[in-house]
């Protein structure tokens, strides 16, 4: 029990106190607007579609702008559904996790196609009918737009969860996880229940963050196991702040990573170790000319449509197999751009620049990366993938990756 809210009169205060701190202190952000203001329920469930999508492993001021430039473009499915998915790569340009704008527009041809354009209300419809919608997606989708009484659990929830209720087991479990969400159904507000998921990431973004939260100025704190045990510390004792018993209980920190009262509340939550990411090396050329107005042109190539940053552009590029010699590197590179140009490349002629490093969710990526200056035209060979030259203005406005805008 001390790792759940069973007392109604506890969890009717904390509804109380989290909502008041919200009402006063949310972020002003454009998602926000639209969820109230919009009349037409299904605009509103896309307008917070979007943003959820978005903000899926994206901090909210990165995504402001992109979403703020989406909703220009595609103020409704139906407008979405029409684009083509090269204008869904450029706009998502730099959003990182392509599959994302993907799959978003995907979906949204689905709800147009299949559904009659009618977003499903709740959440439970939501994840079954739209692909790329998930559990949370889908309660925040059906809370905030739709009034769903339905409870969310995203990092925010979980950092702030596993605070007020000394929840120390892996957070990533399967029996934590469903006890967050059990908890995340129980404390959600009736009346308000988009407001009040808002509310609680907002707190987990904003005040209970990660490494140095914000106890004194925590609206919930009075209900805050965590931070009462950091308060009163390990001596005198309180029994309903201490561990449960004698290392059996599934929430509690594990008896081999007893409460450390050096971290305090930081102590939750916990995680099991990530596993390290996979390394790659990979070369790449930046191969230039001189367009027809005399202004420099490099040749971008299209990714597979499958796999990782599918559909994107990118110089040509060819993963390297590790502790490759650099001669052997140059002269793989050579052969793969002879492949493009359809003429000889002289490994001695490619230049070598520098490295990029750039972290992917699970890849530590290397890039190699060379220059080679062409004279005269080289013709394309339209039976290969997609190929084209762009002047330095065209490549930052086409769908490129950051790894690629860093090279
Ligand atoms: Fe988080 Fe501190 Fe508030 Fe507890 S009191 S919820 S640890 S900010």
């Amino acid at each position: 029990a001390r790792h759940f809210f069973s007392d109604p009169a506890e969890v009717q205060a904390l509804r109380g106190a989290l909502l008041a701190w919200y009402d006063r202190c949310k972020r002003d952000l454009p998602w926000r607007a639209l969820a109230v203001m919009e009349p037409d329920a299904d605009r509103r469930g896309y307008a917070v579609w979007v943003s959820e999508i978005m903000l899926q492993q994206t901090q909210v001021a990165t995504v402001i702008d992109y979403y703020n430039r989406w909703m220009q473009k595609w103020p409704t499915l139906q407008a979405l559904a029409q684009a083509s998915l090269e204008e869904v790569n450029e706009l998502w340009a730099g959003l990182g996790y392509y599959s994302r704008g993907k799959r978003l527009q995907e979906a949204a041809r689905k709800v147009v196609s299949e559904l009659a354009g009618r977003m499903p209300r709740t959440a439970e419809d939501l994840q079954k009918l739209l692909p790329g919608v998930g559990r949370y997606t889908a309660g925040a989708i059906a809370s905030i737009s739709y009034g769903q009484a339905t409870g969310v659990v995203d990092g925010n929830v979980i950092r702030v969860l596993c605070r007020l209720r000394c929840i120390g087991a892996d957070s990533s479990s399967p029996a934590v996880i469903d006890r967050l969400w059990d908890m995340a159904n129980v404390l959600v507000d009736r009346s308000r229940p988009g407001d009040f998921n808002q509310a609680l990431m907002e707190l987990g973004a904003t005040v209970c963050v990660p490494k140095a939260p914000l106890c004194g100025e925590c609206p919930v704190k009075q209900h805050c196991q965590a931070w009462r045990r950091n308060l009163f510390g390990k001596p005198p004792k309180v029994p309903d702040v201490e561990d449960c018993g004698v290392g059996d209980c599934p929430l509690c920190p594990p008896a081999t990573e007893p409460w450390d009262s050096s971290l305090g509340v930081t102590n939750f939550p916990r995680k099991a170790a990530k596993k390290p990411p996979r390394v790659m090396r990979t070369a790449t050329c930046v191969l230039e000319r001189r367009g027809c107005h005399g202004a420099p042109e490099y040749l971008i190539v299209q990714r597979p449509s499958s796999g990782l940053l599918a559909g994107l552009w990118e110089f040509p590029s060819l993963p390297l197999a590790q502790d490759l010699q650099e001669e052997r590197e140059r002269e793989e590179l050579a052969d793969h751009l002879q492949a493009w140009l359809g003429q000889p490349v002289a490994a001695k002629g490619l230049r070598f620049i520098g490295e990029v490093i750039h972290i992917f969710s699970h890849i530590h990526q290397t890039y190699v990366v060379y220059s080679l200056p062409l004279d005269g035209d080289v013709t394309l060979d339209p039976a290969l993938s997609p190929s084209r030259w762009v002047t330095e203005d065209e490549f930052h406005a086409s769908a490129v990756s950051t790894a690629m805008k860093k090279v």
